[in-house]
């Protein structure tokens, strides 16, 4: 059966000391509420310790409370400045590094094969990858948004076997349109999406494994919205950018999740 999760990415903001209080909030309170989803946490490179240290501290079961990262180099170590490794990252309590988000596509160029090479870095480390796919809005409008999506997962993930794959891949469908935009896509649409992508998947690994692996929604998810679009049968969770900067309205995501 497939996980749950709510992921947050916190992209290039807060503080280090605030994102450890954020943490401290949120997992005080979704700790009492002994849901059975995953919540993942992926701040800045900067931070990572410190909301380990928290995680640590407060005990979070290592099932149900992850730490990501929002990169990670496709190498392993060597002279590549600026980068920081697979490897470095599980070694301080990482667990999973975003991979393909349209903010990394666009602005920093990173090209289908860039994104297949750190998929591949990061599933030799046993890491786990939350794939990004999404369209942008022409490509919606012109219709064209199922094949676009398609492709981005052929190109960067047709190359692995299925065995074992849902403990490896998490998908996040987040149509560019929708991010950071307060605009959702409606619950419709997300579902429709979600159920093509999994049997995009399907048709390549079979039904078992495409059944098996969780597929997130993002794009302005917030509590207002989350419990319509987590109730589509394919949408597993969400991947979260604005509402996992606050404490009270990541809470209420993930509260939306309550299965
Ligand atoms: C994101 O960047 O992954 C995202 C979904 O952002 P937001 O929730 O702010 O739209």
């Amino acid at each position: 059966m497939r996980n749950k999760i709510v992921a947050g990415n916190w992209k290039m903001n807060l503080m280090p000391s605030e994102g450890e209080v954020l943490v401290r909030d949120v997992l005080k309170e979704s700790l009492a509420l002994k849901y059975n989803q995953s919540v993942i946490f992926c701040p800045p490179a900067t931070h990572l310790m410190a909301v380990k240290k928290v995680m640590t501290e407060l005990e979070v079961s290592e099932t149900n409370y992850m730490l990501g990262a929002q990169n990670a180099s496709h190498k392993l170590s060597g002279a590549h400045t600026g980068e920081i490794s697979p490897e470095m990252l599980k070694n301080i309590g990482v667990r999973c590094v975003i991979v393909g988000h349209s903010e990394r596509r666009s602005m920093y160029h990173e090209s289908p094969e860039d994104l297949k090479k750190k998929v591949d870095t990061l599933l030799s480390e046993n890491m786990i990858c939350i794939f990004c796919c999404g369209e942008p809005l022409a490509v919606r409008e012109a219709e064209a948004h199922m094949e676009y999506v398609e492709k981005q997962i052929e190109e960067s993930l047709f190359h692995l076997k299925g065995e074992g794959l849902s403990n490896k891949i998490i998908l996040a469908y987040e149509p560019i349109w929708a991010i950071g935009t307060g605009k959702t896509a409606s619950a419709e649409q997300a579902e429709e999406m979600h159920a093509f992508i999994r049997s995009v998947l399907a048709k390549k690994w079979g039904s078992d494994v495409a059944d098996d692996i969780s597929i997130l929604y993002g794009g302005s998810v917030k509590g207002e919205n989350a419990a319509e679009l987590f109730s589509c049968e394919n949408v597993d969770g969400g991947l979260v950018g604005g509402a996992s900067l606050n404490p009270n309205a990541f809470l209420d995501v993930i509260k939306a999740l309550k299965d």
